[in-house]
């Protein structure tokens, strides 16, 4: 994954200030500047002035965020009006506007930003020469430069109720150049730029860093390494699992050390992923993070035009009756990469505007990408009889696999709770070709399928039931189903049909299902007769056990001879047939309802043996 970000950076160009330098908001409406001017050599300040905040000057401005309530690292301050603080005009509230701007931001923290500067980037002595007069200058003409902003602020009321932004503006041979432009600025952080990543070598007031060692990622000696150079910061050190020396930070660096060169490469790569290679799936986010076997420069920049070409194609395409074939497509393209390339899956939230990791899967490779999609194809083939598209006044709803099905059963909803984990776990497991439970599928699948049930929600239940029933055999074919098996010897009653559905491997499961089909054919009846469907109300809430089961076959014989209607001998014989070798103690509640259900969904394709209902089912 690291390795991954690492070579992504490392074919981008890579622009240091457009790199470190914050993008001034547009809320900030104003730039003051503090102008000072160079006459033969000698520096000093001449005037405030103002303009608008263009989004196209960011590089210019050059804000370089320091530590938090701290001055930034170069001559630029945000100043965001107090409104609730500094609303009434009157001339006692302006002058305490006035005063607080200048003592939080221009003595703390404008003033400091200079020093901050040179201690961050250590100038060459010639800038730094240059830097050093300067703040001389500032500190002398202090009363100067405060009493021409104070009344700059005072005569600007439109400027002073705005969010501003309040920098440092230097003239040269009659030019005036903005910080990232002036050269003992410009020229620093050129060369020394990198130690704008301080994060990346100094968290909580501790700093690991070292000489002379060897770095993880371009295998060298380095005359310096640092310890905390993770992108995305999902490597913390302050994570136990990924400290193997102990929770001594300061020796964080002997884990994972990154020259500062590298590290650069790993901010890139790690921009040029959030920026071109985000994609969703299954109604998640991720970010894409390829990863070459062999790294070639030429290689990757292919790989990533192909792979920001599908993002681009995903991002224009969001008619929602789509997306699912949408992200399909994608991973299609995936795995028609060559196995030179594994992908990494980063899947993320953002929670109030903070980046969440909530599943890694890393090194994939498009092989195993491939399978999964040839399996899905498979399933779909093979049991399309089963599965037929039904036409609503909207749209059509198909049931090709998508792995959205399985979202649809752990999202939660207005009553039910959430259990995105589990189906984290669910996907992940997929990927990996790991072993996916049974169990806890079934226990989503019935709490739907039977709130469903419960609502007379006929429409949305047969969309479960199917559902359903195609994730589990997506899951039987790609091998990954965790189950009981049972073996079934000699021959059984309607095994042609029950043999189709290979989790119908067991007696009590197959007498289930099948008076689950019986039930649907009196219902059906019942439907057309009378226009109602009263015996919907003996099937318990669609919570069958053994007692309902045994006690649901008599009384639905008992109703269709009742209606002179009983077509159904062969399958009567067949559910008594397997309650005689069935054994309920096997099964939970759950389960044994969902047999049913399958039934009362599939029961229209168990063969047909009326005229009658066979126009009108
Ligand atoms: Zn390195």
């Amino acid at each position: 994954m690291l390795e991954g970000i690492y070579q992504v950076g490392s074919v981008q160009n890579s622009d240091i200030l457009e790199d470190i330098t914050q993008r001034i908001e547009e809320k900030y409406k104003y730039i003051i500047k503090i102008v000072f001017e160079n006459q033969d050599d000698q520096w000093s300040f001449v005037k405030i002035d103002s303009e608008e905040n263009s989004q196209d000057k960011k590089n210019l401005y050059c804000l370089v965020d320091g530590p938090s309530n701290g001055p930034s690292r170069t001559p630029v301050v945000l100043v965001p009006v107090e409104k609730n603080k500094f609303f009434r005009n009157n001339q006692e509230n302006i002058d305490a506007h006035i005063n607080d701007i200048l003592e939080k931001k221009f003595r703390k923290k404008l003033l400091n930003s200079l020093k901050s500067f040179i201690e961050t980037y250590s100038p060459n002595e010639e800038n730094k020469a240059v830097l050093n007069q300067i703040q001389a200058i500032i500190e002398t003409s202090k009363e100067a430069i405060e009493n021409t902003l104070r009344d700059f602020l005072s005569q600007n009321s439109t400027i002073r109720v705005e969010n501003k932004v309040i920098l440092f503006t230097f003239i040269e041979n009659g030019k005036e150049y903005y910080p990232g432009e002036f050269i003992p600025i410009k020229e620093t952080i050129e060369s020394q730029g990198k130690y704008a990543f301080t994060d990346f070598y100094s968290k909580y007031g501790i700093e690991s860093k070292a000489n002379n060692k060897y770095c993880f990622f371009c295998h060298k000696i380095k005359d310096e390494i640092w310890g905390y150079a993770s992108p995305f910061s999902f490597y913390t050190v302050d994570k136990e699992s990924f400290v193997s020396g102990g929770f001594n930070q300061k020796y964080a660096w002997r884990n994972y050390p990154v020259c500062p060169d590298c590290a650069i490469k790993l901010k890139t790569g790690e921009k040029y992923v959030s920026n071109n290679l985000r994609f969703n799936f299954a109604e998640y986010k991720y970010l894409l993070i390829p990863q070459l076997l062999f790294f070639d420069k030429n290689q990757m920049k292919e790989l990533l035009k192909r792979l920001q070409s599908y993002s681009t194609f995903s991002l224009s395409n969001q008619d929602s009756t789509r997306i699912d074939r949408i992200e399909e497509y994608i991973v299609r393209k995936l795995s028609e990469e060559n196995n030179l390339v594994n992908f990494n899956f980063m899947f993320y939230e953002i929670n109030n505007s903070a980046f969440n990791i909530i599943l890694l899967i890393q090194e994939i490779p498009p092989s195993r990408l491939k399978t999964l999609i040839e399996k899905r194809d498979e399933v779909d083939e093979k049991f399309k009889e089963f599965f037929m598209p039904i036409k609503t006044k909207k749209e059509e709803v198909d049931f090709n696999f998508h792995f959205g099905f399985i979202v649809e059963f752990f999202k939660g909803g207005k009553e039910d709770i959430d259990f995105k984990n589990d189906c984290l776990q669910i996907l992940r497991n997929i990927f990996y070709l790991k072993p996916v439970s049974f169990d806890l599928l079934l226990d989503r699948f019935m709490a739907k399928i039977r709130k469903c049930f419960v609502n007379n929600d006929e429409f949305n239940l047969e969309l479960f039931i199917l559902k359903s029933l195609k994730i589990l055999l997506y899951l039987k074919e790609t091998n990954i189903l965790d189950r009981r098996r049972y073996v079934m010897n000699g021959e059984k009653p309607l095994d042609d049909f029950l043999s189709r559905f290979p989790i119908l491997d067991e007696a009590t499961k197959r007498a289930l299902f099948l008076e689950g089909i019986l039930a649907l054919k009196l219902l059906n009846i019942q439907f057309r007769d009378k226009n109602a469907k009263p015996f919907y109300s003996r099937l318990n809430g669609l919570k069958i056990d053994e007692k309902v089961a045994r006690r649901l076959l008599p009384e639905m014989i008992n109703k269709l001879e009742e209606y002179d209607k009983n077509y159904y001998k062969e399958l009567e014989e067949a559910i008594s047939y397997y309650f005689t070798q069935s054994d309920f103690s096997k099964f939970t509640v759950d389960e044994m309802s969902y047999y049913f259900a399958l039934g009362l969904s599939l029961g229209k394709h168990y063969k047909k043996e009326d005229k009658e209902e066979e126009t009108n089912a």
